[in-house]
């Protein structure tokens, strides 16, 4: 991971090297964070942060349901990413804001740790390799589920739930795959382990539903608004594991993975094995609005 000069901890902007927190904060033996990973992009019209209100809001939104209290307001937190950005002379960056528990008590109760709020950024290219916007990637189905609903809350996007991903993502590259995908508790397809799918048969766009253990993603809504404009029926709803082998155009979707295809499933060929015609469509559509800085949707906050 490249260094990058500064990072913005509890309101200032210090040296990376010093951004440190003690042995005994709560976040590191109970997984109590929250966080946002987010897009600048270096657009045509120049440096634009990808859904900067959406993320803040999602932000809230995960801390409200493990009852933290940021102690800043989402203004703050807005100028606090553009400044981090900003401070490191960033054109292009990945954006990672974190909401943690320090020190306080050890116990489980989580109420006597400190909340303390922490902004890094840094460079990173395709996540899920060289090429695989074009290419694609060949996943395999995980063995292990995501968490089922009412056990760890899929909407919050918490440090603790990426422990599920953590397993879900070292076996598929253990085997060899770029990504695993997890099935929900029912058995239907829900999610890989950091980003959203979308299915394509016979024209129409299928994803699973927001109950079925998934993080909502920015990319995924982006995704069925852009296919609906392009006049493509999307269809959030059931998929059985099935559906993924006979497939003609699987791709997933995430801030890092952005829009990825796959080309394999449990070594089933998807399609003609490479970007079928409607993720390519999809993913122009896409790529234009963060290159060019054109923003008909009003997605992009420029710095
Ligand atoms: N699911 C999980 C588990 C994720 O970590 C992510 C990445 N944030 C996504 C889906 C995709 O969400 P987004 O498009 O907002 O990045």
């Amino acid at each position: 991971m490249n260094k990058s000069a500064k990072i913005w901890m509890n309101g200032e902007l210090i040296d990376w090297i010093d951004a440190k927190i003690h042995i005994l904060s709560h976040v590191v033996h109970y997984g109590s964070s929250t966080f946002e990973g987010i897009r600048c992009y270096d657009t045509l019209k120049g440096s634009a942060v990808l859904f900067l209100d959406e993320h803040i809001k999602r932000l809230r939104d995960s801390s409200k349901i493990y009852r933290i209290e940021i102690p800043y307001s989402e203004k703050e937190l807005k100028e606090a990413i553009i400044a981090t950005i900003q401070a490191n002379n960033f054109k292009v960056c990945y954006i990672r804001p974190l909401v943690y528990r320090g020190q306080g008590a050890l116990g489980v109760n989580p109420h006597r740790a400190s909340i303390e709020v922490a902004i890094a950024t840094w460079e990173w290219g395709t996540y899920l390799g060289e090429d695989v916007l074009e290419t694609g990637v060949d996943v395999r189905v995980s063995s292990w589920t995501r968490p089922a609903p009412n056990t760890l809350p899929s909407w919050a996007k918490a440090g603790g739930n990426y422990l599920n991903s953590q397993l879900i993502k070292m076996e598929a590259l253990m085997d060899d795959y770029a990504e695993g995908l997890a099935l929900d508790v029912n058995g239907y397809v829900s999610e890989g382990s950091g980003e959203n799918i979308f299915v394509i048969r016979d024209g129409i766009i299928y994803t699973p539903m927001s109950g079925q253990s998934i993080l909502p993603g920015f990319t995924r809504h982006a995704v069925m608004h852009i296919a609906k404009q392009q006049g493509y029926e999307v269809r959030e709803t059931l998929i059985p594991r099935e559906a993924l082998y006979v497939a003609d155009e699987v791709f997933l979707t995430g801030t890092a993975a952005e829009i990825t295809p796959v080309r394999s499933i449990d070594k089933y060929p998807i399609g003609n094995e490479k970007r079928g015609p409607i993720t390519e469509a999809l993913q122009n559509e896409y790529l234009k609005i963060v290159q060019t800085g054109e923003d008909p949707y009003n997605w992009l906050t420029f710095l």
